[in-house]
């Protein structure tokens, strides 16, 4: 059997993984991607706060240990969902079955005023890049916002606005400083009410002003103003901005998108074309846009593969289940153990903040860096 993995992130190189421990010479694995390594969505945060260097961060593709998958770096330019077969900026690949794993797309020019006046933190160049400017910012009023929805990973900005803040005060910037957070969401974590309780407790603490239901339209480069969809706005001196996702263009262009995203059986993550699956954030799946449900998906679409290829039945399913680590600043972390899909509302009960989850968190990273690249590593 020849698996065709469209993207190497979260979700991709759990599958790949998983299929060649699995399987090994029995499946065919060719994984594609047009970076030159993986870095942890929270790795961006930790560049920006200049805990960790951009070098450390980045997992190269060609380091991996050698294995069974065959690795194309490559731009995906066109994507047949029947005939399965794909079209790179490096050639022409098939599969007998393909799995579209290619994230959303983030779109800041899509903001006017955002590339001009502000900074995004999303992508893995706007957060390194904002390394420097975090380090020489004078002090002054930060605002940390979000442009649209769907966005992934639902608490990076009240991390952000945390860390943002733990800076501040360790440059003794705080009495020239403020930091507001606006966000489209009633709530940081509507999912979770315990951790979205602790989080606009420490706020208040803080001062950080919380303004939910908000989503930035615009920022006025000559006033430095961010302007809100309802028509208020907030100054700023910093803009620390989530930009606006959308499923990767060859994605929408292969018909394989229904409002925006790939909608998928949620209990399979097979797509409406036979032997074409999707995980991750590039789908509809109900889950938020993170890569530990990235990954619950990955390893679910690998069982059935696994079933496949040894001639079984498979009875796996995906759950919607991930847990989801919170900086609180001061070097704390909280941790959110939640399931969607389950026919109910989703809840998740917060554990900590404390230092212990700090560590959770870093073996977290460990783990995955040892499964995917075959190395030690520490975040
Ligand atoms: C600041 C921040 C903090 C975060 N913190 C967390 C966290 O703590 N926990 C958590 O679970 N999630 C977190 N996330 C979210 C997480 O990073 C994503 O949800 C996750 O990476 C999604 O996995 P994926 O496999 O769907 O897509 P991705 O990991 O985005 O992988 C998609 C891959 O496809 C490739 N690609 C796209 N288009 C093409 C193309 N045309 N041709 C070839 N390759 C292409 C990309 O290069 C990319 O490698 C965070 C995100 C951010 C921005």
């Amino acid at each position: 059997m020849r698996v065709l993995i469209l993207g190497a992130g979260f979700g991709g190189l759990e599958l790949a993984t998983a299929l060649d421990g699995a399987l090994g010479a029995a499946v065919e694995v060719t994984l594609v991607d047009r970076a030159d390594g993986f870095v942890f969505g929270y790795s961006k945060l930790d560049v920006m706060f200049g805990r960790a260097t951009a070098e450390h961060v980045v997992h190269r593709y060609a380091d991996r240990v050698p294995n069974g998958v065959r690795f194309v770096q490559a731009t995906v330019t066109s994507i047949d969902p029947v005939t399965r077969r794909v079209e790179t900026d490096a050639g022409s690949l098939d599969g007998d079955v393909l799995v579209v794993a290619l994230g959303a797309d983030l779109h800041p020019e899509a903001t006017p005023g955002l590339l001009e006046a502000g900074h995004e933190f999303y992508t893995v160049a706007g957060a390194f890049a904002l390394r420097h400017v975090i380090d020489a910012f004078p002090g002054g009023r930060v605002v940390v916002a979000v442009t649209s929805t769907p966005f992934k990973c639902p608490p990076a900005p009240s991390e952000t606005a945390l860390l943002v803040h733990d800076h501040l005060r360790r440059r003794g910037l705080l009495d020239v400083s403020t930091v507001s957070l606006a966000m489209p969401l009633g709530a940081p974590i509507p999912p979770s009410p315990s951790a979205s309780a602790a989080l606009l407790a420490e706020f208040a603490e803080r001062g950080i002003a919380w303004h939910p239901g908000a989503t930035v339209r615009s920022l006025d480069p000559q006033r430095r103003v961010a302007v809100l969809a309802d028509g208020a706005e907030l100054a700023f001196d910093l803009f620390l901005g989530v930009p606006v996702h959308r499923a990767p263009d060859v994605v929408v262009a292969a018909g394989l998108t229904e409002d925006g995203w790939i909608p998928v059986d949620p209990s399979t993550l097979r797509t409406r074309f036979e032997d074409v699956y999707a995980v991750g954030d590039v789908t509809s799946v109900g889950t938020p846009k993170a890569g530990v449900f990235a990954e619950g998906q990955a390893a679910v679409v690998a069982a059935q593969l696994v079933a496949r290829a040894r001639g079984e039945s498979s009875a796996a399913t995906y759950d919607g289940h991930g847990i989801c680590y919170l900086e609180f600043g001061g070097g704390e972390v909280g941790k959110v153990d939640v399931t969607f899909l389950s026919g109910q509302a989703p809840t998740g009960a917060l554990e900590g903040p404390s230092r212990a989850l700090a560590a959770d968190k870093a073996a977290f990273g460990t783990d995955r860096v040892r499964r995917w690249f075959g190395r030690d590593w520490r975040p």
